[in-house]
């Protein structure tokens, strides 16, 4: 009876055990094998992208960027495209040629994650509260460069700590060009590629849109709860879990981003994050000359960077 017992209990011990080792195994693993994101690596390229300038189509700046493009993504990634496509300036009627851009890694494989941001900035500070600045081109350092410094970054990481899944990386051009209150005037890079995209196309794709607030706060944006919630889900889980807590779990407005542009026409099911409330819910600087770099930080790119990192290498775990 003693025995037994003694038996019985090292069984149970030795379960333990395992049950143990399992939870380390599942909890570690990812954990060890996800590269470091680096948010100050990622600063460096949105005052980079600030430095060229304001870059709505037709600036200096957009010339700027598109070389930045072709010189800088070619070598990080397995599939280089350029999309060029003449579109109507829905402010002003004459036509801008948009380039959209987008790098592939493993691009024959079927599970493949998009992130995209856009790259173009707006053309004029509509919202500045000050009249005489609403003509004035903006710099856009959230409003444009945030996103795409994620995406800079995540280019580099990608090329050095190689994934079995596909990524899909695309840089939007064109989406700041619309008319205040005008449904369908934003987003245009979005609606030209979309058709183009190559098969296999990603399984879901998040958009990274106005993510530098150095004051920053996510709110689960409508359009993406509709979408895609079980992405939504897990990318909060994720942000919660590494304890970026900026990350709430509240709904917030319903915002006609390019998120929503790539879901109405391809389908693919499509999120967005961004941070609306730029700084505060008491200010904005939004489509204001206030959209500066010294508004953003490194901390705040670096959060958005590492759970995109996070997402991507756990992925990759789950699916090989
Ligand atoms: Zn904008």
């Amino acid at each position: 009876m003693k025995l037994k017992s003694l038996n019985k209990m090292l069984n149970i011990k030795n379960v333990s055990i395992s049950v143990l080792i399992f939870f380390i195994y599942l909890n570690l693993l990812p954990a060890q094998s996800v590269p470091y994101f680096d948010g100050d690596r990622a600063y460096k390229h949105l005052q980079t992208q600030c430095g060229f300038g304001p870059r709505y189509p037709g600036s200096e700046g957009h010339g700027e960027m598109i070389k930045l493009f072709t010189n800088f993504l070619p070598p990080l990634c397995d599939e280089f495209k350029q999309y060029k496509t003449p579109v109507i300036h829905p402010m002003h009627g004459d036509t801008v040629l948009l380039s959209n851009f987008l790098a592939r890694y493993n691009p024959t494989v079927e599970m493949r994650i998009m992130l995209l941001a856009h790259w173009d900035t707006r053309e004029i500070a509509d919202m500045d509260t000050i009249k005489e600045n609403q003509n004035t081109p903006i710099i856009g350092a959230n409003d444009g460069a945030s996103g795409i410094a994620v995406l800079l970054t995540l280019a580099e990481l990608l090329a050095n700590n190689p994934v079995d899944i596909g990524i899909d990386l695309l840089f939007v051009d064109g989406e700041d060009m619309g008319v205040s209150g005008v449904a369908g005037s934003y987003g245009l890079g979005t609606k030209e590629v979309s058709p183009l995209l190559p098969y296999p196309r990603p399984t879901y794709a998040i958009c990274l849109d106005m993510v530098g607030d150095s004051e920053q706060e996510f709110l689960m944006e409508y359009f993406s709860i509709q979408q895609a919630s079980h992405i939504v889900q897990q990318v909060w889980d994720i942000a919660n879990e590494l304890g970026y807590h900026q990350f709430k779990r509240k709904f917030g407005i319903p915002i006609e981003d390019d998120h929503r542009v790539l879901f109405n026409h391809t389908g693919i099911p499509a999120i967005d994050i961004i941070d609306f409330n730029y700084p505060n819910k008491d200010t904005n600087y939004w489509h204001t000359i206030e959209d500066t770099p010294d508004k953003c930080s490194a901390e705040s790119l670096q959060a958005v960077g590492a759970v995109m990192t996070e997402l991507i290498y756990l992925e990759n775990w789950r699916h090989k």
